[in-house]
């Protein structure tokens, strides 16, 4: 039983070791500054600025959340 426990727990280790490699290579290829420099897109609603990746797109238009997106369609 131990045995099995032992093996899940590398396995964990070994995704997480993986993980972590795969996210420092990613960051060199793309700097954490280019995060904080994304898109700011307004919503058509209640204008609130929010980042493109975390609005709600229909139409070309972005909303901050899809009770907005319905409310102007
Ligand atoms: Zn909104």
């Amino acid at each position: 039983m131990s045995k099995i426990i032992t093996i899940v727990l590398l396995v964990i280790l070994g995704v997480y070791l993986f993980r972590r490699l795969a996210g420092q290579r990613g960051a060199t290829s793309k700097p954490p500054e280019n995060k904080a420099a994304e898109d700011m897109v307004r919503c058509k609603v209640c204008g609130v600025n929010l980042p493109r990746s975390e609005a709600v797109l229909s139409k070309g238009r972005f909303y901050c959340c899809d009770e907005h997106r319905r409310a102007d369609s």
